[in-house]
């Protein structure tokens, strides 16, 4: 497995697999892989003959006030797991490769960036949207996994996508959990012991939502209520945002008929954890 860290040897090196007519996978990351991580890049080397997975802790997604100083970092740790994961390059660069001075250029997409995390962390999709672009142009992917986990990122990028015309198919992997329900997160490693435990809220509110579903109670804010007082029976918890949209198209509902995405974003202590479950009636 090679680490690459410049841009022009990574275009490079994708214009030879070109040539030998090989398709190539991109997984784009910021690194500290888990599971999660994993099982995109497994199933990027099902479909593709190279894998190129970014390690990446992009400035611009970040708000000023936000943990970019403090995002785990682990470049040797990663580059064994990718490798096993069946990684063939691992795209690496520095932040000034990718924005050195004078860079101007920034993609914007309108409508359902104005909810959710787009309403909580602004700019965050703006800096999304503009990375994953030049990942694109960089690696010139036939295909690119993204998670479920970020169901608000995915609905964004194949916005861009077909509104941008940008030939790549994306492809969606289903959220990754832990034994016990929590979905796997980098972030999950600035846990305590305790944080860990009351962070279990976050999946248990989704499965309560489920199960109101399942028992007939369709109506969109009654759910949204009672996950929210289960969530705030934790302590430790504090309520960024529970929403219920249509989905995909992330519109108001007042009654879950067919998709529905619950999506939450909760404070365990400092860290900011996000889940998300479509419900269907
Ligand atoms: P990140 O490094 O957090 O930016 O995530 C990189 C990619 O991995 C994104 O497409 C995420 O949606 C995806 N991802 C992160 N956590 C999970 C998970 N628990 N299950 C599935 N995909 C995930």
């Amino acid at each position: 497995m090679k680490i690459i860290s410049d841009i022009q040897e990574m275009q490079l090196f994708v214009r030879q697999a070109k040539e030998k007519g090989m398709s190539i996978g991109l997984v784009p990351t910021m690194g500290s892989l888990h599971e999660g991580h994993l099982t995109l890049m497994r199933q990027a080397k099902k479909s593709c003959d190279v894998v190129v997975t970014s390690i990446f802790v992009n400035p611009t997604q970040f708000g000023p006030t936000e943990d970019f100083a403090k995002y785990p970092r682990d470049l040797s740790g990663d580059s064994e797991q990718a490798a096993k994961a069946g990684v063939d390059v691992i795209f690496h660069p520095q932040p000034e490769e990718m924005y050195p001075a004078g860079y101007s250029s920034f993609i914007e997409i309108n409508g359902i960036t104005q909810k959710l995390c787009g309403l909580s962390r602004p700019g965050h999709f703006r800096g999304v949207a503009t990375v994953v672009t030049k990942l694109f142009n960089i690696v010139q992917p036939d295909k690119a996994f993204f998670g479920q986990k970020d169901a608000q990122q995915v609905l964004v990028l194949k916005r861009m996508v077909t509104d941008l015309n940008m030939n790549v198919t994306l492809e969606v992997v289903p959220i990754v959990r832990e034994k016990d329900g929590l979905a796997m997160s980098s972030r999950n490693a600035f846990l305590s012991p305790e944080e860990r435990k009351a962070a279990l809220v976050l999946s248990q509110s989704l499965q309560l939502a489920q199960k109101l579903v399942n028992q007939g109670q369709v109506d969109a804010q009654n759910i949204k209520e009672q996950v929210i007082l289960k969530i705030k029976q934790e302590k430790l918890a504090q309520i960024d945002y529970v929403e219920v949209y249509s989905y995909p198209q992330l519109e108001n509902l007042d009654v879950i008929g067919d998709k529905a995405l619950l999506a939450l974003a909760v404070r365990i202590g400092n860290t900011r954890l996000i889940d998300n479950t479509i419900l269907e009636g």
